[in-house]
């Protein structure tokens, strides 16, 4: 029987296919006696062989998909299973205490954790999180849950309660046909990974997921419509969609290789947001003239510490390299608020949107900063790189960064090790950021309008609040006179200015931000067509 739920778009499309549930990796494990412990023992070692095997096929998937440095996270958990002080901790739980293995190994997994957590050394810290990672997975296989994340074998729609950065990261990407959750914002991480994709998204879904794993689904990205089990003319109307939606795709790139152009002549570029070296492929798929936010901070998200100097150094040459001399703007890591990484060991805040974020905790630990700075300038050498931070709200801020930037280029000359000079610019995506632009724009070579932040501290309602949907509106005129604002601001402080939140591929503000005088708009590459389409459909001389 057809069974249908509506939620909010984020992104138009239809997509058609199979649902699969994202199952959260988290189990309540019971304690039980047991009679026989040899055979609890025995039934342990069976489930670690197995999750073993599994870390096997992970490691090798990732090795292939995010490359060496982010496997190698895999190999380290198969030895973390081997490792004799954890086996016998297990054993002894179970013989001592007649006690079930899935108990064992949660204790286990609980009592390292903790040990890990309290040592001094950072990089031991940040074992605390992969003892419990693996404690988990051989629970589950000894449980028979087995479905834990997404488990998919072909392309699927993802039904979840909501993702997390660091739960996307880890997704095969060709696998997801939409996203459905119940919960997640218009500008959630989940959402703008979904822009990023070009498939169709929907939030605040208030789905039941009985009898739904491996059925039929219909997601309209359009009015926002989610139809499992589809009758047979629904499914035919769908697929005729489908058919016109993807004749159209077929249109747009016939737009490609052409200028960005109005129609009286005004050209202006058009860029392209990343989030990891994998998404540059979408990038010169869809012609984008440069990449005009490159998110840093998923190189952080992707792994369980640090990313050292040197897996940073490959991943923005790699990008650098493969954009053969167009614009990289690289975003210094905006880590923090709703993008949390266990290993930074950030304090708990009760308002972390506007806590200990971005450029503040660059700032305030600067050895981190500087890491990634020497990586970002020793890639520079291979390409043509600019260098952008997030939520500044003073010109003291710049000056205390271009200070240690003046430290890590003297460290490189030291070391004869050669870069360039990059371009140094800012987001501005904080009200401070707006009112201080001609100061500010003295101080840097290019501004980024980062308006998802900016609409959230304009309009003070956080992004990541489901609740505030109908409050967080970016058109509000009060967000658009700052945009306006920030671009005459910037010209007169001798900035170029570009705008890279989501409101930048809104084609019906196109012409608006066209009038006001932007000069670059950067969006995801599944958009950069259709605003190019929109630049050449529009006359500033009427
Ligand atoms: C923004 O705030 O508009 C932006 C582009 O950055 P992010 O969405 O990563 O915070
Ligand atoms: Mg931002």
């Amino acid at each position: 029987m057809q069974k249908e739920y509506s939620g909010k778009p984020v992104f138009g499309g239809i997509a058609i296919g199979k649902v699969t549930i994202y199952h959260k990796k988290e189990s309540v494990v019971k304690r039980e006696k047991v009679d026989d412990v040899e055979a609890e023992v025995k039934r342990y070692h069976d489930a670690s062989e197995k999750a073993k095997e599994q870390l096997a096929q992970l490691h090798d998937k990732a090795l292939k998909e995010v490359g060496e440095a982010n496997a190698a996270v895999f190999e380290v958990h198969q030895m973390m299973l081997d490792d004799l002080d954890y086996q016998e901790s297990v054993e002894n739980i179970i013989r001592t205490q007649n006690v079930n293995a899935e108990f064992a190994v949660a204790t286990t997994g609980d009592n390292f954790s903790e040990m890990f957590a309290n040592m001094d050394d950072d990089y031991m810290r940040g074992r605390a999180a992969d003892v419990k990672d693996i404690s988990n997975r051989v629970v589950g296989i000894l449980s028979g849950a087995g479905a834990t994340g997404f488990t998919a074998t072909e392309p699927s729609i993802l039904l979840a309660d909501d993702l997390a950065p660091s739960e996307t990261v880890q997704l095969d990407k060709s696998l997801v046909l939409s996203f459905v959750t119940r919960h997640g914002s218009t500008n959630s991480h989940t959402a703008i990974l979904a822009r990023t994709m070009n498939i169709p998204a929907l939030i605040g879904v208030d789905f039941s997921e009985d009898d739904m794993e491996g059925h039929m689904g219909i997601v309209d990205g359009y009015t926002g419509r989610f139809i499992v089990d589809p009758d047979d003319a629904v499914l035919a109307e769908y697929k005729e969609k489908k058919e016109e939606e993807e004749e159209k795709q077929r249109l747009l790139q016939e737009l490609k290789g052409k200028p960005n152009v109005t129609k009286d002549g005004t050209e202006i570029n058009v860029y392209a947001n990343i989030g990891s070296v994998k998404d540059v492929a979408d990038v010169l798929k869809n012609d984008a003239g440069g990449i005009g936010l490159f998110r840093s901070e998923f190189l952080y998200l992707g792994c369980d510490d640090y990313p050292s100097e040197e897996d940073q150094f490959r991943a923005y040459k790699t990008v650098a390299e493969n954009m053969a001399g167009k614009r990289v703007i690289i975003r210094t890591l905006d880590i923090g608020a709703d993008k949390q990484v266990d290993y930074f060991h950030l304090d708990h805040e009760d308002n972390p949107a506007m806590g200990f974020r971005a450029i503040r905790i660059c700032l305030k630990r600067p050895e981190i900063f500087k890491t990634q700075l020497r990586a970002i300038y020793r890639a520079s050498y291979y390409g043509n790189i600019s260098i952008m931070f997030p939520m500044i709200i003073s010109v003291d801020e710049v000056k205390k960064i271009k200070e240690i930037i003046a430290e890590v280029k003297k460290e490189l000359d030291d070391q004869k090790i050669p870069y360039k000079d990059c371009e140094l610019g800012i987001m501005v995506e904080t009200p401070a950021a707006v009112w201080m632009a001609e100061e500010l724009a003295k101080e840097v070579d290019f501004f980024s309008i980062g308006t998802n932040d900016l609409t959230q501290y304009t309009l003070a309602c956080d992004r990541q609040n489901p609740n505030l949907e109908d409050f967080a509106d970016p058109h509000n005129p009060a967000v658009l006179r700052e945009i306006e604002y920030t671009i005459k601001s910037g010209h007169k402080g001798g900035a170029w200015v570009g705008i890279c939140g989501e409101l930048g591929a809104d084609t019906t503000l196109t012409e608006t931000f066209l009038r006001m005088g932007v000069d670059e708009l950067s969006v995801s590459p599944s958009r950069v067509l259709a605003v190019r389409n929109a630049i050449r459909n529009t006359d500033l001389s009427k």
